[in-house]
């Protein structure tokens, strides 16, 4: 029973049952464990699946704790443990397969929980979307007459070319709209200026969106045109983590192995197939794996080395990185938003989470708000080499700067990094997912899945989703492609999955001069 169960008598602790498979398509899979590489969401699922069906699996996990980019940080602190989220992960989906699943992992612990966030800009919250009576309260007559100003300004002379995100956008809500709405979020989010971002990615974007659209949009509202805002979600009682932790504990019950603090190293192949399986000083003989490795990781794993183009093209494949600064404040929260949107240029700060909107039993001190700084950068930049104590003290001194804390509010913090956090989309990775997806093509008993594992830009449930359907290729004999497997998850309304790629000039980042297996 998990510690979860054990503090709350109401949850159904009954183990998950085996319905056993007979006769699985791949020969020697009830025989000899599959191998999982990673004991994020989407290992997890091919684990749980497997070991539901009586099929002996490993799960391979490197860290000392579950759940990947998608796991619950604990800390002991005033009136008991603090859990915080990297990121904020709402549970929504579109896909059947992936809720009901959720729901027999987290029966009643899974919540539905309000979905409130906020634009802060200049001290003020403005309602996201934009609703026009609210904006013009806030923008106030001055600010107001300016971006009207620089709207018409904009539409006598607009610049001849468009070659920028700035140049794009400015031509069409004016310049003093870009600067207030458009140009400091984006490049904390990007890492470069705006003048350094296509026109063709803002196009791409914000299709459709004209200042007369969106200020009728603002003032009439939006008659369903925006599809992807969602007023509700799911989410574990206790975060994220909550959800991983019990599918390890349920893989466990089903007769499966879930190896902590054991990262796999090196993948021996020859003819065609993973002969040798090396983690934490011991080797495997695989019938089968499953990876959630990253691209580039498992190009670097290999032995032998795959061509040099193949290894070329991991060598370029790019992340961008994220931080997040988790503080526990004496006094009530700070705003009742789940999240809030940072709008103000002078911080470095990108968003803020407040956990006890997200779950109320995540923060266990009535008189304690419980936030998380987000801070998006690149592995190995000034920001991600920041001392801890120091980051702290940044985000407290932002906090006060943004006057929604004073300093001598602060119980405790803690900094948590997040590499590889979103893969990059730039103006190559296509063509070098090309070449890796063709090397891999002819690895027979290797299929690569989730967010890294696929360089796509997933959430959860896409991620889970391409698990289950390297689960049925092996249990069902199924040949479903696996960079084919669309969830449409597009309900990130500041985080639609692009198709087309950012950057002018796409930045080289330290993380790209490591050896390849880091
Ligand atoms: C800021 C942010 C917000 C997000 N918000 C949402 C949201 O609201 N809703 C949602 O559904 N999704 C959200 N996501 C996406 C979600 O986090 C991912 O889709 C999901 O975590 C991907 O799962 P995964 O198993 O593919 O990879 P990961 O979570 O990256 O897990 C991979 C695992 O592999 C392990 N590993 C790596 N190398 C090795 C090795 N050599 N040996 C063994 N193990 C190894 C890692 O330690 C990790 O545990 C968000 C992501 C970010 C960054």
């Amino acid at each position: 029973m998990s510690e979860v169960q054990k503090n709350n008598p109401n949850v159904d602790s009954t183990p998950p049952q085996i319905i056993p498979v007979e006769n699985p398509a791949t020969p020697g899979l009830s025989d000899q464990p599959t191998l999982i590489i990673g004991a994020g969401p989407a290992g997890l699922t091919a684990g749980y699946l497997l070991a539901k069906q009586g099929l002996p699996v490993i799960v391979f996990e490197a860290e000392n704790q579950v759940g990947g980019i998608a796991k619950t940080e604990v800390r002991d602190g005033p009136g008991g443990q603090y859990r915080f989220d990297l990121g904020g992960h709402r549970f929504f989906t579109k896909v059947k397969e992936v809720d009901d699943l959720w729901h027999e992992i987290m029966r009643e612990e899974f919540l539905k929980r309000p979905r409130m966030s906020r634009i802060y800009w200049n001290k003020k919250f403005l309602d996201y979307p934009l609703r026009g009576p609210d904006v013009i309260k806030k923008l106030g007559p001055v600010e107001l007459t300016r971006a009207t100003l620089s709207y018409f300004w904009a539409q006598i002379k607009p610049k001849g070319r468009e070659d920028t995100f700035e140049q794009w956008v400015s031509n069409r809500f004016g310049k003093r709209l870009f600067d207030l709405f458009f140009r400091s979020y984006t490049e904390k989010v990007w890492g470069v200026p705006t003048s350094e971002i296509r026109a063709e990615w803002a196009a791409q974007r914000i299709k459709g969106l004209s200042f007369f659209s969106a200020a009728k949009a603002a003032f009439f509202g939006n008659k369903g045109n925006i599809k992807t805002l969602i007023g509700e979600f799911h989410y574990p009682r206790f975060g994220p983590g909550q959800m991983w932790e019990q599918m390890t504990e349920d893989i466990e019950n089903l007769g499966g192995q879930v190896l902590m603090s054991t990262p796999v190293e090196k993948l021996e192949m020859t003819d065609g197939r993973v002969r040798k399986l090396h983690a934490g000083g011991q080797v495997y003989e695989p019938n089968q794996v499953i990876s959630s490795l990253p691209l580039r990781n498992v190009v670097g794993m290999a032995d032998p080395h795959p061509s040099p183009e193949v290894v070329a093209a991991a060598k370029g494949l790019r992340y961008r990185d994220f931080l997040t600064v988790s503080l526990v404040l004496d006094g009530q929260d700070l705003f009742p938003d789940n999240w809030i949107y940072i709008h103000e240029p002078d911080v470095m700060v990108g968003r803020i989470q407040n956990f006890r909107s997200w779950s109320p039993w995540m923060v266990p001190d009535p008189d304690k708000a419980c936030v998380g700084l987000e801070y998006f950068c690149f592995a190995g930049d000034e920001l991600w080499e920041t001392d801890d104590e120091e980051l702290v003290q940044l985000a407290m001194r932002e906090l006060e700067q943004l006057r929604l804390a004073k300093p001598e509010m602060l119980e405790f913090g803690f900094a948590t990094r997040v590499p590889k956090a979103y893969p990059m989309y730039d103006m190559d990775y296509a063509d070098r997912i090309k070449a890796i997806r063709g090397w891999l093509d002819g690895i027979e008993n290797l299929q690569q899945v989730g967010r890294n594992g696929l360089h796509r830009y997933n959430n959860s449930d896409h991620s889970m989703l391409t698990a289950m359907r390297a689960v049925d290729n092996l249990v069902k004999g199924t040949d479903h492609d696996i960079w084919a497997v669309n969830a449409e998850s597009v309900y990130h309304e500041e985080e639609k999955q692009d198709q087309q790629q950012p950057y002018i000039v796409t930045p080289e980042t330290r993380a790209q001069e490591k050896p390849l297996h880091e």
